[in-house]
């Protein structure tokens, strides 16, 4: 018997891309679904890239619609909390309800829960990662981050992401920053010119082979 997804949410069916044979790079967008989310998603589309959205629970269930959206154009979602505080700062029990609200949230919007975990700020330590394990989630951190809402400045942004982009790389970038979103065709086409494949981050981890509670790449000074 096969089990097919509910036609509302059937999930766009992703060609499996081989990131061994394949120049493979992950852009990650966090803190979202922004308000530029619309754009993003028909530039990704118009290029055949594929993305990955670090949602805050928040933003989720104000902007439902382009969670689905983002499922149905299969790209990948992850957790990034509900309301972005520090998880280095607060109880186990605060950090549960964080992940378990956003991922409610996820699934309600897209018919999909999120796999993977990025804390806030790239923030965690040993509490967090125990919490990650009970929801089964690895943690994903990023390789480069392309300094967008601190430069806000559309060349600068893509100057930096052309600058850190490596083979595997996973780019930490936001959709509510405008210039981020303004800029994107043209670093896209600059990535793909550079024989870049762009892949979700589920596609570039894949042979790292991650367990719950580990963390990619492991920050400096993380004991486990
Ligand atoms: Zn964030």
């Amino acid at each position: 018997m096969t089990l097919a997804p509910a036609p509302a949410f059937a999930q766009a069916q992703a060609a499996e891309v081989d990131c061994e044979q394949v120049k493979c790079i992950a852009l990650t967008f966090d803190d979202g679904p922004g308000k530029y989310a619309g754009t993003l998603l028909d530039t990704l589309k118009k290029y055949d890239a594929k993305a990955t959205f670090f949602l805050e629970g928040q933003y989720v269930n104000s902007r439902p619609a382009f969670v689905k959206r983002m499922v149905a154009e299969g790209h990948e979602v992850g957790n990034h909390s509900y309301k972005h505080p520090d998880f280095t700062k607060i109880d186990a029990g605060v950090i549960r309800s964080e992940i378990k609200k956003t991922q409610d949230a996820v699934k309600k919007a897209s018919g999909v829960e999120p796999k993977l975990l990025r804390p806030p700020y790239g923030l965690a330590d040993i509490q967090v990662s125990d919490v990650a394990t009970e929801f089964g989630m690895p943690m994903v951190l990023w390789t480069a981050g392309s300094h967008d809402w601190d430069t806000k400045n559309e060349e600068a942004i893509k100057k930096k992401v052309l600058e850190v982009a490596e083979r595997d790389g996973i780019i930490l970038m936001h959709d509510w920053v405008k210039q981020t979103v303004d800029g994107m065709p043209s670093i896209i086409k600059s990535l793909q010119a550079k024989g870049y494949r762009l892949v979700t981050v589920s596609d570039v981890i894949k042979r790292q082979n991650l367990q719950p509670g580990q963390i990619f790449p492991v920050p400096e000074g993380w004991e486990k």
